[in-house]
């Protein structure tokens, strides 16, 4: 095989996240947990590979992600497995090969990471992403449904994006109730065959609910037009959506009753609800979710009760960017500048030092030498607030140098310990 030295891209759809957007990643990474825990919810870690049989009967045969966008591959010994789509299906199978949902357990949980869709790239629409998943079980009471989107509000404020998206609620209702709506919707869209696209007219048998879910502009009219499931749920379906809009006032959290919500997965049933913003275009879904009590049976357990959502993290950090309403932190703190024989041994000492008085500060110490003119440069470069400059005179006086990058300040020579004092105080 021919070689060559040509440079390898990554795969089209899967992002690198650069030094200098981690920060950003971080600071909402960090919020998202703070928030989590003062709820009371628990992290829990799972394999990004299952077998491909758990997401075909747990998402549906006939959804888009299985249909087309899973990426599905043998294992050497022939078994097949997919990289995962979404985490609701891998979170339920571990939690019931665990044991976690026996003897009327209550579990509120969360996780993140990587998902992949075989999708086409674009804008908020990526083949590699990144999500967080809430999941709870054993809660049957629309209290829960409730909490984890009042948990999600809390989210939006925390991350001051709260005015940029708005939540749209329905009820999918029960099994049997969908079933006699799916004739009713069928009927309908039968006598306004003609005005549906291709891929309608193929789920008007297989999946005619997602029919409802489709974004063609000219089809828009005809589903406004189509009958409504809400008017077809049963009085424990409606009596909980009730109870859920009940406590959304209570708390005062707004949202639209939005009855085309139909959600792309098989496993909702009752509560189904989506954060969307109009300001990323057309992907405009920034968080997902729903009720899925009927998924714990279809997945061998008990029957149980689930609700969950999934947060798209790079729609997210993309609305938090646009409000540019949260400071980043500063990646360097302190930059510490050391030239001559001396200073260069002294600098890491001292350095040393500082991170034992304090643990917290970000100290940035110059390698790879230089002048003190260059790596002043370096200095101001890596954004700190400070430099501390070593030369080898400080060190002879048993001093360091301090200097306020930012603001016009006297340079001032300061023993260690006055130093350190100095960057405990104002830091
Ligand atoms: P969409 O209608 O945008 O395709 P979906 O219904 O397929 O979304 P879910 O399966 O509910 O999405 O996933 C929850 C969230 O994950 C979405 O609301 C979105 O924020 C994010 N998400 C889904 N697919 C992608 C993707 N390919 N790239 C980036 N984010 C995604
Ligand atoms: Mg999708």
């Amino acid at each position: 095989m021919a070689t060559t030295n040509q440079a390898i891209a990554a795969i089209r759809g899967m992002h690198d996240i650069l030094p200098e957007q981690t920060p950003g990643w971080q600071q909402i990474e960090h919020i998202i947990r703070e928030v989590l825990s003062s709820y009371g919810y628990q992290e829990i870690r799972l394999p990004i590979v299952e077998k491909t049989e758990l997401f075909k009967r747990s998402i549906g045969e006939v959804t888009d992600i299985v249909e087309k966008e899973m990426y599905t591959f043998d294992d050497r010994n022939g078994d097949s497995l997919t990289l995962r789509p979404e985490g609701t299906a891998g979170c339920l199978r571990a939690c019931l090969e665990h044991g976690l949902l026996q003897q009327n357990q209550v579990h509120r949980l969360w996780y993140t990471g990587a998902m992949f869709r075989h999708e086409r790239p674009q804008k908020g629409r990526y083949r590699q992403f990144y999500q967080l998943g809430v999941e709870t079980y054993g809660m049957a009471t629309p209290d829960i449904d409730a909490e984890i989107i009042a948990l999600s509000y809390r989210l939006w404020q925390r991350l001051k994006i709260a005015d940029k998206v708005t939540l749209q609620l329905n009820s999918l209702g029960t099994v049997a109730e969908r079933a006699v709506y799916r004739e009713k919707l069928v009927d309908y869209l039968q006598i306004h065959r003609d005005q549906l696209d291709e891929d309608s007219v193929r789920r008007l048998d297989t999946n005619p609910l997602r029919i409802l879910d489709s974004k063609n502009p000219t089809m828009q009219t005809l589903i406004e037009n189509a009958p409504a499931l809400m008017d077809y749920l049963g009085a424990d379906s409606r009596e909980h959506f009730a109870t859920l809009t009940a406590y959304l006032d209570t708390l005062g959290i707004a949202y639209q009753f939005n009855p085309r919500l139909v959600r792309g997965l098989d496993y909702y049933g009752k509560t189904v609800f989506e954060w969307v913003t109009t300001e990323l275009g057309s992907q405009g879904t920034v968080c997902a979710g729903g009720r899925y009590d009927g998924l714990i049976a279809q997945l061998g357990g008990k029957e149980n009760y689930a609700i969950g959502f999934a947060l798209g993290m790079e729609r997210l950090l993309a609305l938090v960017e646009l409000s540019d309403a949260l400071a980043v932190e500063r990646s360097v703190d302190v930059y510490l500048i050391r030239v001559g024989e001396q200073a260069q041994k002294q600098g890491f000492v001292f350095a040393e030092q500082l991170r034992d008085a304090l643990p917290k500060i970000k100290l940035q110490v110059n390698c790879g030498g230089g002048s003190f003119k260059s790596q002043f440069k370096k200095a101001d470069k890596s954004g700190a607030a400070f430099a501390l400059i070593l030369g080898d005179d400080e060190v002879a006086r048993g001093e360091v140098a301090v200097k306020n990058l930012r603001v016009e300040q006297e340079q001032q020579s300061l023993a260690y310990s006055d130093a350190i004092a100095f960057l405990q105080n104002t830091l």
